[in-house]
């Protein structure tokens, strides 16, 4: 039994003249219990399995590295409190994530009011949201940021060392409602209406197991309500949805230099009977299409998660600009709006109405700057 239906039968007892005892909440009481709370996080992980204490324990502090240690306790259906002992480590998670178990999200938040767990809310989580297609004439951090709003609560646009957001990627970290499907499509309307809306796709990074069916984070396709047994290539979402992460660049290069390297050696050993150690990078690597196994936060797996995690915060954008993208980034788009296209999509899609005057304004504005430049040269 749930606590809040326990709750409810409890209440109907007392309702009926029951006894119930009384006691009031002081405030030496209060002062006391907002030290805990300032020092711990609620977390709930989406997932119709039960979570084991001691397993999501090991996976959390091998994926914050914590300085000190951090105590969990079960709260009832998979929630957990994260008592720290650092606010370093708190910060950390907190103001990191997305972060997963097992290829289920686990959505933090701070304890509201006194902390009644009952009352605490797991709707929103964030994520970094990669944004393809965008029009040049919408590359401006105010414009990007009107873009991320029809998504979720925008918390950060990235940008560069100059401050600009310009390039085949943008990438917003984004506060989406998870209780609603994935939005996978803007269509940014202009005002005049003289052009095609544009189409702008949206993926997600380190996004957990979702259903491929309804486009909904917390389960699986199998067991969605609205799975009708189709073939899984017949549904509607699937694993494209999630954004190349500078984490799975960098498998993919270390996969692939370790292949070279043991291929190397193997010639030179002339040891063609054993396995090249890059295999199973390079299968792992392929794993990443199965939803939940890229980035759940195995036990047994000791990942460098952490590591990459710091390095795909601090600076994805950056490096991908100066590699450029790999094939399946390039097509991915098309793929996307095509595939969109070929099922008359009804899955959500955020109409925007671009602000043309302003736009045009400011272009005119930078045209007369270029056209003055060049007669200033002649
Ligand atoms: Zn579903």
């Amino acid at each position: 039994m749930d606590t809040e239906e326990l709750i409810r039968k409890c209440k109907a007892i007392t309702l009926k003249g029951g006894e119930e005892g009384k006691v009031s909440f002081k405030s030496e009481m209060k002062s006391k219990g907002e030290k805990i709370v300032a020092g711990c996080l609620i977390g709930k992980v989406l997932t119709s399995r039960n979570v084991n204490k001691e397993g999501l324990k090991i996976a959390m502090q091998q994926a914050w590295q914590t300085i000190r240690e951090v105590k969990i306790d079960a709260m009832g259906e998979n929630i957990f409190i994260f008592r720290f002992a650092a606010e370093t480590d708190k910060r950390r998670a907190s103001a990191g994530g997305p972060w997963h178990f097992n290829g289920a999200l686990i959505i933090f938040t701070e304890p509201t009011g006194i902390g009644e767990v009952s009352k605490q809310s797991f709707t929103n989580a964030s994520f970094w949201v990669q944004l393809k297609n965008v029009p040049i004439m919408c590359m401006d951090k105010g414009t990007i940021s009107e873009l991320g709003a029809a998504i979720g609560r925008v918390e950060e646009v990235w940008t560069d060392a100059n401050g600009e957001c310009t390039g085949e990627i943008i990438r917003l970290r984004i506060s989406i409602d998870i209780t609603k499907p994935l939005m996978t499509l803007l269509s940014l309307e202009q005002e005049d209406g003289e052009e095609d809306a544009v189409p702008i796709t949206i993926q997600y990074e380190k996004l957990p197991d979702f259903c491929y069916c309804c486009g909904c984070i917390g389960h699986q396709y199998r067991e969605c309500t609205k799975f009708k047994n189709q073939a899984k290539e017949e549904l509607l979402y699937g694993p494209w949805i999630k954004a190349t992460t500078m984490v799975d660049k960098l498998k993919q290069h270390r996969g692939k230099e370790r292949w070279n390297i043991t291929t190397n050696e193997q010639k030179a050993e002339s040891s063609s009977n054993q396995i090249p150690l890059g295999i199973t990078e390079l299968q792992g690597q392929n794993a990443t299409d199965r939803p939940g196994q890229e980035d759940g936060l195995n036990p047994t797996r000791k990942s460098k998660e952490a590591e990459m995690h710091s390095m795909q915060e601090g600076g994805f954008s950056r490096l991908l600009d100066k590699n450029g993208q790999t094939p399946e980034d390039v097509t991915s788009t098309k793929k996307i709006a095509r595939q969109q296209e070929l099922e008359g999509v009804k899955g959500k899609e955020g109409k925007l109405l671009k602000d043309s005057q302003k736009l045009s304004a400011e272009q005119e504005e930078e045209n007369g700057k270029k056209k003055g430049k060049m007669s200033g040269k002649k």
